[in-house]
Order: structure tokens, then C-alpha cells, then sequence
């Protein structure tokens, strides 16, 4: 492909991605006064995951109200039009030409868009049943969360008459809502923790509403069926095995970034969350590329997404404005049984991240942990959580030590006591 195939565009600011994340960026720069804000995303319609999720839980933090996920979306998209972003679906990121440079498909055919500032807002994805080496035959009715919503609201196809359910995260709960709305019988939700990773309130209304038995500390360990799925055979760690009968399988949670193009760029990767490792100013390591979202943070809710969004906006701009584009010089890193901390690299003179906190994921269930901050063998901070932190379920730790951390030391980890 030579330039000469592709039509230029020049934009001040690219967003890729119009989810929660990349529309509130993308507003906020629009009303800072940014001429050219472009945002692209390769669905049909803007909006990101709330699009496809139609029960309620939208938007408490940033809206100010409880939405269905439609409607949230509906609210950021009507929002940045009126700010005046350019919002164009359909339009997938491809690659890059140069650090700036981002070569796009259109309908309308192949683009080269040159930016002052590109952020990367392209969400996460649930690892498919491939990623997860789930061994068996390959039959039709294997679905992810979201393409289970897909399938039900945005195609309104028939789905299957009994599924099991693998995961038990709040995502897993809401797999098994739309299933029940669709009329499909739930077997059994599958996990190979000792007990459920939601709020309560969801793992009680799952199986008193629909009666669906949880079974714990149990892997799936294979498909069987040709053309159209059979069963699901399962495995208790106590060495028990059984096949579970359905047409349906639906694996929820264990989530990915989307990191392709930050990856295609170079862009260095967190080595615990998987997405583009950033400070506390949603800088990349590639000069003028900013990341935010659940790209960065498999996965939180939309509003911390968004919020993400409207807090880039700010370093962004001072970009545009000539502001150099500093490295942060130390990379915090979670060990086990912690999973991953975000944001991943911090300046001790620098900003602290937003809210003055930073976001963990661990693997296991910890009762009342207490965190521990070290570098190079001496502790920064201690501090003890009041509560059981669950997989998939937010932990936060206060930012406050940031300034005692050696900028010239070694990298900063984060453990448990
Ligand atoms: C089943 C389910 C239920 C949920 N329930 C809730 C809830 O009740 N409350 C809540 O607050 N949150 C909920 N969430 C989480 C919420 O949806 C996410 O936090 C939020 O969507 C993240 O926003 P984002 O902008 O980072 O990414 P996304 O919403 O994932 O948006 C990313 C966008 O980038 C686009 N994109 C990716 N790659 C490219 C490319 N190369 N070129 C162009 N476009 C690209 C994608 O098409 C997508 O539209 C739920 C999530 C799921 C899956």
C-alpha cells in the first residue's frame, strides 16, 4: 500500500474508539475549544459495550443517574455531538504510518489520519473460548458475554434452549439475565474459585430467581458435540469430572485489552494488565498517544471509563499546547497474588493518578490484606483494606507515598502481607 492509495486527513486530536471512554475524551476536548476532535469506531453505531447491555447500572458516578446501558450510551454520544465531534462509525484503526500517523478503513475507502494527539480508547474483550485452550470439538453455541448480548439485542437471534454459564463475576450474573430474557434454561454457572466474585445481591437473585446452581471450584475441561454443541464436561478439584447437557456455553470475565495497535506502534505493554503501560497522565510511551479507558484496566466500570476519558483531557491539551512529553522513570509492578495495578509507571515529583489512588486486581480472595509498597527493600506505605477484596472485583491504594519513591531507584511492587 503507498500513500498515493490512501486519502490524507489531518485532524488536532484522534480518538479510536467510541465507547465511554473515547466520547467523554473526545467531548471535553471538543468544549476546551479543540478545532478538528475525530473519533472513530468500527461498529456501526457508537456507544461501546453499554450499547448492548440493557439492564441498569450506568452512569451513577459520572452521570449522576442510574441508567440502562442504550440510554448511557445515547447520553455521551448526544453529548459529544453537541460539542461538536466529529463521530464517525464504521471506521476501523488498521495501523500506523508514523507515530501520529494512523492508517484507517472506511466505507468510503482507505485513509491515512495525521494527529496532533491520538488516544486509544478501544476498550477490552472477554477472552473466547480459543484464548482459554478449552479443549473438544468445535461446535456452533459457543458465545462470550458479549456476543451473547450482540447476538440478543442487536440481532435479535434465537439462541438455544439450555446453556451453562462459565465464570461467576458480576459480568457472569448478567450473562445468565440475558439468557433467562431470552428464554433459554441456565444449567449451572461454573467456576474454579471456592465461591462467587459479585455482590451478593446479584449471586442470591441468580439462584433464587432462576434457580441456578453455582458450582464452585470446578473447570471446564472440555466441549463435546459436532455441528451444534452437547455438553460441557466439568471438573471438581477434588477429582470428580461430569458432563453438563446444553446447546449453549457462554464464557464471561477474564478479560483482555484490545492492545493490538498500541502493540503494532511498539507502545511498551503493562506486563500485568496487558494494555499499554501509561502514568498518571494516560501517556503512553510513544510521544503524543494517550490511552484511557478499559484498555488500561481490564475491565472497571463505564463510568471509570469515562471518567478516564475526561481526565486525559487536560494532559491532552497541554500536549497540543507544546508541553514535552516527559517518560515517567518508574514502573509499579503487582506481585502475586495480586494480578495487576494501573496506572503502571509514576513519577516521584510527578501527578499522583486521579482520585489520588491507583486500581488493583488480585487473583485470589484476601480477607482484610494489607497492602505493602516497596522499593528496592524499603516500605513506602502500608495500608490495611477492612473488607474481603474478591477477583474481578475493584481494590483500591491510596497514591500518597508516590513523592518518598527514588526516582533513580528500582521499580516500585505492590504486594500483600
Ligand atoms: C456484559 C457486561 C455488563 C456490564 N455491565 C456494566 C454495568 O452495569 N455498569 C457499568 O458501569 N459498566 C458495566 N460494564 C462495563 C462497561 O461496559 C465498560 O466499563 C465500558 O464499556 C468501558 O468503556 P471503554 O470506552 O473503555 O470501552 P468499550 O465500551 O469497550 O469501547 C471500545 C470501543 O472501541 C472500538 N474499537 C476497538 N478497536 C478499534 C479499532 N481498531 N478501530 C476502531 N474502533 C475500535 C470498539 O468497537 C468499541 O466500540 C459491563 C460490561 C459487560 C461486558
Amino acid at each position: 500500500m503507498t500513500t498515493a492509495d490512501r486519502t490524507p486527513r489531518t485532524v488536532d486530536v484522534l480518538v479510536i474508539g467510541a465507547g465511554p471512554a473515547g466520547l467523554a475524551a473526545a467531548t471535553r476536548l471538543a468544549e476546551a475549544g479543540v478545532d478538528t476532535v475525530q473519533v472513530i469506531d468500527r461498529e456501526q453505531h457508537a456507544g461501546g459495550i453499554p450499547r448492548h447491555c440493557h439492564h441498569t447500572g450506568f452512569g451513577l458516578r459520572d452521570l449522576h443517574r442510574v441508567l440502562s446501558g442504550p440510554e448511557y450510551a445515547r447520553r455521551h454520544i448526544a453529548a459529544a455531538l453537541r460539542a461538536g465531534v466529529s463521530l464517525r462509525t464504521g471506521v476501523t484503526a488498521t495501523g500506523w504510518a508514523g507515530p501520529r500517523t494512523v492508517d484507517v478503513t472506511a466505507p468510503t475507502g482507505l485513509e491515512r489520519i495525521t494527529a496532533g494527539a491520538v488516544v486509544l480508547a478501544t476498550g477490552a474483550r472477554e477472552r473466547p473460548r480459543s484464548a482459554r485452550l478449552v479443549p473438544g470439538t468445535r461446535p456452533a453455541g459457543v458465545y462470550t458475554t458479549g456476543q451473547l448480548q450482540q447476538a440478543v439485542h442487536v440481532h435479535h437471534q434465537s439462541i438455544g434452549r439450555r446453556a451453562v454459564v462459565v465464570g461467576a463475576e458480576r459480568v457472569g450474573y448478567s450473562a445468565v439475565d440475558t439468557l433467562r430474557g431470552a428464554g433459554v434454561e441456565v444449567a449451572a454457572m461454573v467456576t474454579g474459585l471456592p465461591r462467587h466474585q459479585a455482590h451478593p445481591a446479584h449471586a442470591l437473585g441468580a439462584r433464587l430467581r432462576h434457580e441456578v446452581p453455582l458450582l464452585t471450584d470446578t473447570t471446564v475441561t472440555g466441549l463435546t458435540g459436532r455441528g451444534r454443541l452437547t455438553g460441557v464436561r466439568v471438573g471438581h478439584r477434588d477429582g470428580r469430572t461430569a458432563t453438563i447437557g446444553c446447546d449453549t456455553v457462554v464464557f464471561t470475565g477474564d478479560w483482555i485489552p484490545d492492545h493490538e495497535l498500541a502493540r503494532s506502534a511498539g507502545i511498551p505493554l503493562d506486563p500485568g494488565t496487558r494494555g499499554p503501560e501509561t502514568d498518571p497522565a494516560f501517556r503512553t510511551g510513544e510521544p503524543g498517544v494517550f490511552a484511557v479507558g478499559n484498555l488500561l484496566h481490564p475491565v472497571e466500570t463505564a463510568a471509570t471509563a469515562a471518567l478516564d476519558g475526561r481526565f486525559a483531557a487536560g494532559p491532552v491539551l497541554r500536549h497540543l499546547a507544546g508541553e514535552p512529553w516527559p517518560r515517567a522513570p518508574l514502573p509499579v509492578r503487582a506481585d502475586a497474588p495480586l494480578r495487576w495495578v494501573a496506572p503502571g509507571r509514576i513519577a516521584p515529583d510527578g501527578p499522583p493518578p486521579p482520585y489520588g489512588r491507583f486500581t488493583l486486581r488480585t487473583a485470589a480472595f484476601l480477607t482484610r490484606p494489607v497492602l505493602v509498597v516497596r522499593q528496592d527493600g524499603r516500605t513506602l506505605h502500608r495500608q490495611r483494606v477492612p473488607r474481603t477484596v474478591a477477583p474481578g472485583r475493584p481494590l483500591q491504594l491510596s497514591a500518597d507515598w508516590i513523592a518518598r519513591a527514588d526516582a533513580h531507584g528500582g521499580p516500585v511492587r505492590i504486594g500483600v502481607e
